[in-house]
């Protein structure tokens, strides 16, 4: 797999094991956690949004609670 490394690691438990991940029920990506065992849905159909809106939410704690 390729994608690994974009991912900044969970800003749950600190693991750096995420993965991109197609949903396809919704038919948008989203993000699982090996570490804390976590499908963390995200609503993003293009696969580079979904990387920025991770990296973003990864990289400021702070702001989880708005959408
Ligand atoms: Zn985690």
């Amino acid at each position: 797999m390729e994608n690994q490394t974009e991912l900044k690691p969970c800003p749950f438990c600190g693991s750096e094991d995420v993965r991109l991940r197609w949903n396809m029920g919704t038919a948008t990506y989203g993000v699982f956690c090996r570490g804390c065992v976590s499908d963390i849905l995200m609503y993003f159909e293009v696969r580079d949004e979904a990387i920025k809106a991770w990296n973003r939410r990864a990289g400021d704690p702070d702001e989880n609670h708005t959408p």
